[in-house]
This record gives C-alpha cells, structure tokens and sequence, in this order.
C-alpha cells in the first residue's frame, strides 16, 4: 500500500519573502507538491524542489477561487497519494486562515500533519508601518477582529459593540470595504472622533503605503489616498505614534530581477539584500554538465599534455575540478599546469581549489582574454579551454588567427528551469534593473518570442555583468543600459547602486 503523505500547513507570513520562518522554508524545501493562494507570496515558488507540483486555489483577476471544500479535499488526496504537501498561507494560518478547517477534514481522513505558525500581517503591517501594537502606558493590549462579517446586511454584529468598548489597540483584518461602518460603529460605542487610525495597505511589502489620521477622516483620507485590499485598519492611541526604520539603505525601493544559475542567484541576492534592494529570481537556469561525457573523459586523461587551462566562468571552474575528481583525478594530474581565469568570480572560484590564476585580463573581454594571453604563450603552448556550449566564438577566432594550439570543449550547458518563460513578462514589467551574468544566460533568456521578450525589457534598465555578457544581449538587438566596472557580484551590485542613487537625485 502507497504511504500516506504528510500535510504541512504553514504559516508564509504577510507579505515580504523575509517574513517566512526557517522552519516553513525547510518544509517548503522537500515538499513535493504546494498548495497555494494569493496572499503566499509568489516568491515562495522557486523554493520548492522542481518535482514539485504547484497548485493555485486563490482568487486572481478574472478567476474563481476554489472552494474551502475542495480545497480541503485536494489536500486529502494529494497526501493519499503519498505526497507530501504543504499548504501555505498567508501570515499565520490560523489568523483568519480557515486553517482549523482545513485540520479538520485531515483528521477525519486520518492523514498526519504539522503547523508551521506564521508571522501574522495583523501584527507584522503595524509594525513595519511603525506603529506598535502595544505601548508602554499608551496601549496595553491588542485585539484583532475580522471586518468581514459586518455588512453582511449593513449592520454591526452584536459583539462588535463590546469589541469597540475595548481600551487597547483595535485592529481590523479584511475590513477596508467596510470602513465606514467600522467608524461609525467605534464612534457610536464612545471612542473620541479624535482617536488616532490608520490604514495600511500591502503591510511589510515594498509597495506598503500607510494612511493616518482619526476616526473623524480616516475614512475620507484612506478614499482620497485610494487605498486597495489587502489593507489592515487601526484605531488607538498608538496609531499617532512613528517608530518604522530610519535605516536608508542605498537601494530603498529598488526592484531587481535577476538571471543566473541558482548559486548565482543566491550569492547576488545576498547582497543586494544587505543594500536593501527587492529582489525577484526572474529566470533560473539549470546547469547540464557534460563533465562526464567522451570528450571531457578524454580532456582528463591527456590533461598533462595541455599547458594552459582557461576558465571562464565560477562554474566552469566548479564543474571541471568536480569532473576531475569524480574521474578518480586528483590536483596532482594538473602538473605544472597554468590557469587562465576571465574575471574576478572565476579568479576567486579558483582560488578555493587551491590554485592562483596566472593571468587573469584587466576588463572582462574576450579580446582582452585573448590577447592578453597570447602575449604570454610560445609555440609550445596547448590551451584547454572546457567551457559552455554558448561560449562566444570570438575567443576561437582569435586564437586561430595567432596559430595557437587550443582545444575548446563544451564543459556544461544552461538552460531554463521549466515553465519559467511564460511568467516572466508579467515579472519584468514592475523591475528597475535585470541581471545577466552571462552569454547563455543571455541565450536562454531570448528563447521565446523575441518581438515580446524585447518589449518587455523597455521599461527596465538592463545590466551586464561584463563585456561579452553585454555583446551577447546586443545579438538580440537590446543594448545593455549598465556594464559592471568590476566583473563579480559586488560589481553588479555596485554598478546599480550607483545607478540608483544618481536616479534618486
Ligand atoms: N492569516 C493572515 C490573514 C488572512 S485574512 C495573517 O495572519 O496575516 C486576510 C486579511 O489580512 C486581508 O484582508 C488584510 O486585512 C490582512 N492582510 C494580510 N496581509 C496583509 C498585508 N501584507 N498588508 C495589509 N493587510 C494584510
């Protein structure tokens, strides 16, 4: 009999990717399929592993969201499948989550299952927006109501006048289209029109907007300043009060989209992070080696009769030293070997196998590469070039043209992680910057429609990690809008930090 799956209900907190705990991160890691709605953030997607199956039960522009019903049976059966699911949802998921129901329909069928707690937006929105939810002798206490059952026939619910008498913080989940009704009802119970309100919008988000005033204009203030859902509304002393971040980071409401392999990815991220960018994996690609295919085989075993080996990438350094060893090599094959590496990323990724690079060119160009090198080589010299399939041909030609001995094997290639391409016009039209850090990155990025993929890049500035990366897009008719000076993650960052600040101005 197929095991049972486990049901992971998990807690996505309300709105900034940071916002999740690192337990939800670990389910969502080794899930194998995830249920989803629109408050999870969309970012959660690329944390799960590929095998995964995505399902979306929310409610999105034009489409029906599923039924509690049949969200709880979906659940039930994925995990009598013998998957296990996670079931995400927004803040917290017993914080008006439906979350007890969906625990519910799990006993009943016997299928095992966890709570991850969230971070609940009911908290987490006030807080970003600076103010708390309890302040020494201003507050001492908090309660949370939904403003979704009020209108159910324009009239107040019978508990909602005890709710209204409370002396601490009220705050409002799912009320914003009942505003004026919240008002009207906390005024009638004898809260002062001038008590302190606020309402905010997209909480802990780069798009948070927080509107202030008191019970008198709140509503006409948050009407003027169009407040959209998901909107938390507050009413208490404390919403006159301001403590959000006085930290300005450099890249303060700057959206950049990112191109690369996921440890790229990963290590840009980081640091644009530290900067205070927000940031979206746009495109990830996938790394096929062929490190143990025929010819790299037969590269590993002649490697002495090679003088030099040039690496042009942190990954082709990666993918050949791990081809190296796995062949039953050791550093020892490499002999008096000499390493040519193209930038600062492959200089360092070298250097972590315990190799300095001999030459390593000034800019990040193949004409430089070449050149460069060629002016340290004599006729001896046999160049061993394992690199990408996508790798430019300029390096070929010039090495040719000098007569130089080189041999140029396809060491790995890129490619797009599935169903990537079809959601990335909607992901690049909110952007400032997008990333590339490579040629095939490039390649893979221009696979679909490129009238449209072209369009899609108007609005946003695009920036090349170095020289032949920027050559790469031109192919495709796009300029490169910025050029790392340095080319290495902080060059990238560098380069849009500057860039931003200067925009900023
Ligand atoms: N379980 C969730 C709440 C679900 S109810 C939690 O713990 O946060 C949905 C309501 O939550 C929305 O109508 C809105 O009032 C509020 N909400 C959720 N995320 C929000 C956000 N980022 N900013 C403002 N309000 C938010």
């Amino acid at each position: 009999m197929k095991k049972t799956g486990v049901v992971y209900l998990v807690g996505a907190g309300p709105g900034d990717p940071g916002l999740i705990t690192q337990k939800g991160l670990k389910r969502l890691g080794c899930c194998d399929a995830l249920v989803y709605d629109s408050l999870a953030s969309d970012y959660f997607l690329d944390e799960v592993p590929d095998h995964c199956k995505k399902i979306y039960v929310g409610k999105r522009a034009g489409a029906h969201s599923m039924k509690q019903e049949e969200i709880n049976r979906l659940l039930v059966e994925l995990a009598e499948e013998g998957l296990n699911v996670v079931r995400l949802k927004g803040g917290d998921p017993f914080v008006f989550g439906r979350g007890g129901e969906e625990i519910l329909a799990l006993l009943e069928a016997g299928i095992p299952y966890e709570v991850v707690p969230g971070v609940t937006s009911a908290v987490a929105a006030l807080s970003m927006a600076g103010i708390p939810v309890t302040h020494r002798a201003v507050s001492r206490s908090f309660h949370v109501m939904t403003g979704h059952t009020l209108s159910e026939n324009g009239t107040l619910p019978p508990d909602f006048d005890s709710f209204a008498k409370l002396s601490g913080t009220l705050i409002f989940l799912m009320g914003l289209s009942n505003l004026s009704l919240i008002v009207k009802g906390l005024v009638k119970n004898g809260k002062p029109e001038d008590t302190p309100a606020a309402v905010i919008e997209n909480g802990t988000l780069p798009e948070q907007r927080t509107v202030r005033g008191t019970l008198k204009d709140i509503e006409s203030r948050a009407q003027q300043a169009e407040i959209k859902s998901p909107a938390i509304i507050v009413a208490g002393d404390v919403a006159a009060l301001d403590f959000s971040s006085t930290l300005n980071l450099p890249l303060k409401g700057c959206r950049i989209g990112i191109t690369g392999t996921e440890s790229f990815a990963g290590r840009l991220s980081h640091e644009l992070l530290n900067l205070g960018g927000i940031l979206d994996n746009v495109l990830t690609l996938s790394i096929a080696s062929y490190r143990s295919g025929e010819a790299m085989k037969e590269a590993y075993q002649r490697l002495k009769t090679y003088s030099w080996l040039v690496l042009t990438s942190a990954n082709a350094v990666r993918d050949f030293f791990a081809g190296l060893f796995e062949g039953g090599y050791d550093l020892r094959s490499l002999g008096a070997i000499r390493f040519a590496a193209v930038g600062k990323g492959t200089e360092a990724e070298l250097l972590k196998f315990g190799f300095h690079a001999d030459y390593v060119p000034d800019r990040y160009q193949v004409k430089d590469l070449a050149e460069g090198l060629i002016s340290q080589l004599t006729k001896e010299d046999r160049l061993l070039i394992p690199r990408s399939s996508g790798g430019s041909p300029e390096l070929n030609q010039i090495l040719e043209e000098a007569g130089v001995f080189y041999k140029d094997i396809v060491l790995y290639d890129v490619a797009l992680k599935q169903s990537e391409q079809e959601s990335m016009e909607n992901e690049l039209a909110p952007l400032h910057y997008l990333t590339f850090a490579s040629a095939s990155g490039v390649d893979a990025f221009f696979q679909g429609e490129r009238e449209k993929i072209l369009s899609s890049l108007a609005s946003l500035k695009v920036v090349c990690i170095g020289d032949i990366t920027a050559k790469a897009l031109s192919r495709y008719g796009r300029e490169a809008d910025l050029i790392a000076p340095v080319y290495s993650v902080s060059g990238l960052a560098e380069i849009i930090c500057q860039d931003w600040c200067k925009e900023k101005e």
